[in-house]
This record gives structure tokens, sequence and C-alpha cells, in this order.
């Protein structure tokens, strides 16, 4: 028995509205995983993240290995337990951090070697490492070790890196070896152009794995460029298996990616929000530092049932920011978190319904029409 299975229960267009079996929990889909870097969605408490109505969370490879580290999170029973988050959690290969976060690294087939950015200490990872370190972990998806350029690179890089990663993706899947109830997803990379996609696609697909990322997007392409690379990529992937796009994005770019076949996302961006006083709404984006907040008792969406909302004015959330309180941070991430979670929701529904175009349009109209005016 596999204990994980993937079923997709309707479809609007290339929308796809699923679920994701796995021995901690189903994980409804389109999904939006917050992310815990450091073993934590930063300012929430696990049974918050967990009320926004997050089916599972991401963690960060190279953030854990470096700090506590893999080996300790195993002693003290894995990351579940270790963070008291007991749905499930998708950890990334650490592939994508270390290229972008580390110190003196270097990449050769076997992997990266590089210094750690918190204390200098040097590190070696590949894809055997990787999937020790997501074992050990606890995870219950783990993503195949890839190397990811950052855009724009020309062809030639974008080629070598994508086949290095596809090597990687095949030695990943043996050192995965037979895991029931856990799930390993393969990366698809090839940038923008589209027979490199193509050619990733069939490389992954002859391995074979429990899911399929679309990698490399969302790495300063910007949202035209991700979109067109959006209306074939997520095609050439198997139809069975889930469709993670990884690292997007803001609103309008998860209801882009939904639209054109993508069932799961993951970013920093609601809760990094959060921390600076940026707020998402129904209608846009809300800056709470702004003056014109300062004496408004209405809240920040007056139809939102979030904690932030329900019990705090604009002007209150004005003030912590502005006082430098934990619990601005707090409050605005919780919302954001909510925000993106009844985003997730309508989106299942309107799937549901058949009416995906009608959601979209409902969404981009009250967004157009702006913030509430000031007082
Ligand atoms: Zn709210």
């Amino acid at each position: 028995m596999a204990q994980t299975s993937f079923e997709l229960t309707a479809r609007d267009g290339r929308a796809r509205r699923g679920v994701i079996r796995t021995p901690r929990g189903e994980i409804r889909t389109p999904a939006f995983m917050p992310v815990g870097t450091a073993a934590t969605v930063k300012g929430m408490m696990p049974e918050s993240v967990a009320a926004t109505g997050a089916d599972i969370l991401l963690g960060n490879t190279y953030h854990l290995m470096l700090r506590p580290g893999a080996e300790r999170v195993a002693r003290l029973g894995g990351l579940h337990k270790f963070m008291n988050w007991e749905k499930p959690i998708l950890t990334d290969s650490g592939g994508f951090q270390v290229m972008s976060l580390a110190e003196l690294r270097k990449l050769t087939e076997e992997g990266v070697s590089f210094r750690s950015h918190i204390d200098g200490s040097k590190h070696m990872l590949t894809p055997e490492r990787s999937m020790e370190i997501q074992k050990l972990l606890g995870s219950d998806i783990v993503m195949a070790f890839d190397e990811c350029p950052a855009l724009p690179a020309d062809r030639d890089r974008i080629t070598q890196s994508m086949r290095l990663s596809m090597r990687w993706a095949a030695r990943s899947r043996e050192a995965f070896g037979d895991r029931p109830g856990h799930m390993l997803f393969g990366i698809q990379q090839g940038g923008l152009e589209e027979d490199l996609r193509g050619e990733s696609a069939e490389a992954l697909k002859a391995i074979g794995f429990d899911g399929y990322a679309v990698g490399g997007l969302a790495v300063g392409e910007g949202q035209e460029a991700m979109f067109s690379c959006l209306d074939y990529a997520p095609d050439m992937l198997p139809e069975d298996k889930p469709r993670y796009l990884m690292g997007v994005g803001k609103p309008d770019d998860i209801v882009g990616a939904v639209k054109r076949g993508i069932d799961m996302m993951d970013c920093v961006l609601p809760s990094r929000s959060g921390r600076t006083g940026q707020a998402w709404t129904r209608r846009g984006q809300v800056n709470i530092k702004n003056a014109r907040h300062a004496d408004d008792p209405r809240p920040l969406d007056e139809n939102c049932t979030c904690p932030a909302c329900r019990g705090y004015s604009r002007a209150y959330l004005h003030h912590v920011f502005r006082a430098g309180e934990m619990i601005s941070g707090m409050l605005l991430t919780w919302h954001n978190l909510h925000y993106y979670q009844e985003l997730m929701q309508g989106m299942r529904s309107a799937i549901e319904a058949g009416d995906f175009a009608g959601f979209e349009a409902d969404f981009h109209a009250k967004r157009a029409e702006g913030d509430i005016e000031p007082l």
C-alpha cells in the first residue's frame, strides 16, 4: 500500500481541484503552503497557522541543516514534533537556497560545497545528502536536489544546469528509495525555453516521481514571462500527479498559476509582508505604516474574519507597527495568511462550481477598486 495518493476531483478549464492524501492528513488542492523556514512560520503559533486553513507547511533544508542541524532534529523526534506541527510538511532540497545564501560555494557534478552564512562552517550538499537530511527531518513531501540559475541566464547555462539537475534527479530518486507514506517530487527546469522544459519533463517522467514541481520561475523574470512559461510547462507534466510551482507568489500570481493548472504553491510573502507593515486584502495591498491609518477606527477588511480584523482597528495596527511592537507582525502575518487561505478556498470552490472565470473576474474587479477611501 502506497499510503499516499493524489486524486483530481474537479476541473474547470486547466484549473484543477484535488486532494493529496498522506498519513499525516489530507492536503486540499490548489494549496498554498506557508513557509516555516527555521522550524517556525515567523510570528505565528503552529495552531494559529492551522487555524488560517493551512493543510501543509514548507520547511527549508538549507536553514535546518545549518541550525539546529538535521541529526539533532531527528534525535529530538523529527521536525513535526520539534516544531509542534502534526500536519504534513514539505521540505525543499536546499539546492535553491545554497546558491542564493551560502558563501564560497563550489558547484561540481557531485554537488555543492559551501560555507554557512551563519558561522562560516564548511558543508557539502549532494542529492544523496539532501535525501538523507529530508529523511532525518521526517518530511512528508521530499524535493529532489536541483540547481536553479537566476534569470536572465543564457541558453547554454540554462541547458547545462537543467541537464545537471536531471542527473541529480535520478540520483535523488535512487537515494530516496522506497518510503511508504512519503512522497518524492521531481523538479522541472529549463528557464523560459519551451524545448528545454520539454526535455526536462521527459527526463523526470522517465525517472518517475510522486509529484512534479515547476522550478526555476519566480526568480526575477516577471509575471508576464512566468505566465507565458506556465501556458505550456505544467501540461508537459503527468496529468495524474500534483504540480507544484515553487516560490509563488503575490495573490494575482497565484490566481494566474491555478488558472494554468498548478496545484501547490509556497511563498514567504504573506509572512514577510506582515513583518514589514504590508497587508494583502481583496482590495489589494495596504501599507499600514501610512499616516492615513493613524485615526482610522475601521478594521483592515470589514469582511475578514481573522483576529486582526475582528479585534483591532487600522489605527491600532498602525500604532503598534510604528512603536515596533511584536504584535504588529503577529497580527498582520495572521491576516495575510488568513487572506491567502481564503483565496485558495475561493478558488477550490469556484473550480468545483465550474466558475473559475467568474471568480477570476471578481478577484480582479475587487482589486481594481483599490483600498477603502480614507476617512
Ligand atoms: Zn483579516
